[in-house]
């Protein structure tokens, strides 16, 4: 197999096991730990911990990750080289009460979650995925278990034509027609005998109560478990068809969630693959893979939160020298060398041009499939690249042999943004954004170019191994 049907062959198994962002946690913890990567914990002191040429990963609610390497030659003050991402997609997900009978179905409650081409969801063969919380019944801990179903149990099915009064013209209640459909309404167990079960002191309903029994009853099969001991979950619904290479001549590949799980896939591989040269390492090389980009990146674990800054604090005011106990009395000043000299590729996908939807482009910059990651450019810094910044990935993408692309929206046209302009106020740290070119972003269904995963992780792999010797001929105070 070649080089670029393998990675984009290593990027459908990680879409296909992926369908939430515990689960691309869960996939980058698996790639990082056979790449000799160590866990370590928000919860303890990191003093004495970390090693030269050491590996590491740090997650936060089990839904973003960050991961670095340490340079063998590297002293306090020196820069590290992110790159950022999202573990996030748009999608829907079940509500805190979502038993719904009506017309002989039961239907899922479900809700709104990012800004998702929601009529792509009707018609799809759907099933759910989570983080469950169970309690365990001899050690009396609550923990949690990732669920992923695969079959088909939910549609959202849409209206035949000929009933349809606006003959095609599409459109729908978010709140009373995107919901899925479960199943017919034969619910074994009575709702009397539900009152009768239970008569002691409750908080909230059970979760038995509040959603439809069998499926609490399969998802409890599905992990080993009772019903009666699901405590809650957080479960979304994803599309059960797999992610595919196509076209022609399969130069396309065919998938949810590329928006944002590329970059995942990518950056990881990249650094992962950029172990090789950590003796004469001097930095820090860092990613970053945030939750809740797709709803504003507010929460603890978001690209808005105090993570990526807390580790960078951390890291920063380590020795990492075992034999002194001085190692977090530091000085803050290298906290700020230190971001002075660091540099942050915010990655996300970018909108290839569409052969149907041209006029909807800006005339000049339009990027293409298979021809390499994009420059992302808005002078109103939606996209938080400059010149100092292009110049730095363009020695970067020479050395790596990555062909680069650019993009900018037109005047009348809205625009997306990104993690970028958040984490570059925040810490102010030099940063750009970049990422794949894509049709149908936010689609069930999207589509990129399959030679473009490589490109991406060679982008990656060379900025990790080369941006501590480029960084430093291009200063501008
Ligand atoms: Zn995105």
């Amino acid at each position: 197999m070649s080089s670029t049907l393998k990675q984009a062959q290593g990027f459908l198994d990680f879409v296909n096991a992926s369908p939430t962002p515990y689960h691309v946690v869960e996939n980058v913890k698996k790639q990082l730990t056979s790449a000799g990567f160590a866990c370590i914990s928000e919860r303890l002191s990191w003093a004495g911990k970390l090693k030269k040429n050491g590996k590491y990963f740090v997650t936060r609610n089990s839904s973003s990750i960050i991961a670095f390497t340490v340079g063998g030659q590297y002293r306090p003050g020196n820069g590290i080289a992110i790159v950022g991402g999202h573990t996030d997609s748009p999608t829907l997900r079940v509500k805190p009460t979502s038993d719904i009978k009506k017309d002989g179905f039961t239907e899922v409650g479900v809700e709104t979650y990012g800004g998702g081409i929601w009529h792509t969801w009707f018609d799809r063969d759907l099933s759910l995925a989570g983080r469950v919380f169970i309690r365990n019944s001899t050690t009396g801990n609550y923990e949690y278990k990732l669920l992923k179903i695969d079959r088909p149990i939910l549609r959202i099915p849409t209206l035949a034509i000929h009933l349809d009064k606006e003959r095609g013209k599409f459109e729908f209640n978010k709140e009373t027609q995107l919901r899925p459909v479960l199943g017919t309404d034969s619910e074994s167990l009575s709702s009397k005998d539900a009152e009768d079960n239970d008569k002691s002191f409750e908080v909230i309903k059970s979760v038995i109560q509040r959603h439809n029994k069998k499926l609490v009853k399969v998802i409890s099969e599905e992990l080993n478990g009772k019903p009666e001991d699901i405590e809650d979950f957080e479960l979304v619904l994803f599309d059960t068809q797999k992610s595919c290479l196509g076209g022609l001549e399969n130069e396309f590949i065919f998938s949810p969630r590329l928006d944002n799980q590329v970059t995942c896939y990518s950056a990881i591989q990249g650094l992962i693959q950029s172990t090789e040269n950590l003796q004469s390492e001097t930095g820090i090389r860092l990613v970053s893979l945030f939750d809740h980009e797709e709803i504003g990146s507010q929460s603890a674990q978001g690209a808005d939160s105090s993570f990526l800054p807390d580790i960078l604090h951390r890291l920063t005011s380590l020795t990492f020298n075992p034999t002194s106990d001085l190692s977090s009395q530091l000085s803050p000043d290298h906290f700020f060398n230190s971001m002075s000299k660091s540099f942050v590729i915010s990655s996300d996908m970018a909108h290839a041009v569409h052969p149907n939807y041209s006029e909807n482009y800006e005339a000049l910059n339009r990027p293409k499939l298979n021809a390499g990651p994009v420059f992302k450019i808005n002078a109103n810094q939606r996209y938080v690249t400059n010149s100092p910044g292009i110049v730095l990935m363009k020695n970067i993408a020479s050395i790596g042999k990555v062909p680069m692309q650019l993009f900018v929206i037109r005047n009348d046209s809205p625009c997306g943004s990104t993690i970028g302009p958040m984490i570059a106020a925040k810490l102010g740290i030099r940063t750009l954004d970049i990422g794949n070119p894509q049709l149908s972003m936010h689609s069930i269904r999207e589509t990129c170019g399959s030679k473009d995963i490589e490109q991406l992780v060679n982008l990656f792999r060379t900025y990790f191994e080369k941006y501590t010797t480029i960084e430093s001929k291009i200063i501008v105070d």
